[in-house]
């Protein structure tokens, strides 16, 4: 029964590899890249393989270590204390994914650090406790190197906590292969669709606060095998999220009508 939830994950690398050992050895994992290139999917797959309990939390700039740790709420008449997600986490040993991490407040950072090296213990500051780490627990987080783009820094000092691994867009081979095995969408669209992600992927020139990611052509692949025509497919599931400047859009549209 197991085996029919193991969410399809096409590796790109040793990844896998690494994920284990970073595992085995209680080290905290960095996955660095662009959005939409297969971050959570390994997560969830690795969670998976690991046979853990993976929770997510997606930050965001009023993400705040309290989200995390914990607080106090009023029941009735009693005040309790209610573990957030890391807290949880910590204790029951599952596999924490701290997505984008970078956006988070800086508090979060400071939360996690004595979980990142050899203390692997959680400060709880409203308790005055600390907690040391279940065996199993592990962080993973992601970030998003897009410096020009709007996208946080992560700090030096914070990344040299993390073992780390890079994401990008597959080669064209597996990147049509995720297509077909994601969506059933027939090889020959799944092919035209990968060459429309590199061909936009390579105008850097246009400026694109983000470009064609793989999470974009399976959304053209999903639309194209229900049955939508398939140029109408790219152009709303693959254009138009990319940029609303109209000559952009009509340059865009042109350039995919070339190769579907
Ligand atoms: P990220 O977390 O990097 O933003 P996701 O993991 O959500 O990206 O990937 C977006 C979508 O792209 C997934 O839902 C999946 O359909 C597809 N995808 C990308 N890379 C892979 C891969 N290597 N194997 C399987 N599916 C992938």
């Amino acid at each position: 029964m197991e085996t029919l939830n193991i969410p399809f994950y096409h590796a790109v690398g040793k990844e896998q590899e690494v994920f284990e050992h970073a595992f085995k050895n209680k080290l905290p994992l960095l996955l660095k890249g662009p959005t939409g290139t297969g971050k959570s999917r390994f997560i969830e797959y690795m969670a998976h393989v690991l046979n853990k309990k993976i929770i997510t939390i997606s930050c965001h700039e009023e993400t705040s270590s309290t989200d995390l740790i914990g607080r106090f709420i009023i029941k009735g008449a009693e005040t309790v204390w209610i573990d957030g997600p890391l807290t949880t986490a910590v204790k029951e040993g599952a596999i924490l994914y701290l997505d984008e991490v970078a956006e988070a407040r800086p508090d979060v950072i400071v939360a996690i650090h004595s979980l990142t090296d050899h203390r692997r213990e959680l400060f709880i500051d409203k308790l005055g406790e600390t907690i040391k780490a279940h065996e199993d627990f592990m962080l993973v987080a992601s970030f998003n190197p897009g410096y020009q783009r709007g996208f946080k820094e992560l700090k030096p000092s914070t990344r040299q906590r993390f073992v780390a691994i890079s994401f990008d867009y597959p080669e064209a081979k597996i990147e049509s292969e995720i297509l077909i095995k994601e969506t059933n969408v027939d090889s020959e669209s799944a092919k035209r669709l990968v060459v429309i992600g590199n061909k936009i992927r390579n105008l850097t020139e246009l400026g694109l606060t983000e470009t064609v990611s793989t999470r974009l052509l399976v959304d053209a692949s999903k639309l194209i095998h229900s049955g939508l025509p398939k140029r109408l497919s790219v152009h709303a599931a693959v254009i138009e999220p990319l940029t609303d400047d109209q000559q952009t859009l009509e340059a865009l549209k042109d350039l995919c009508d070339l190769v579907i």
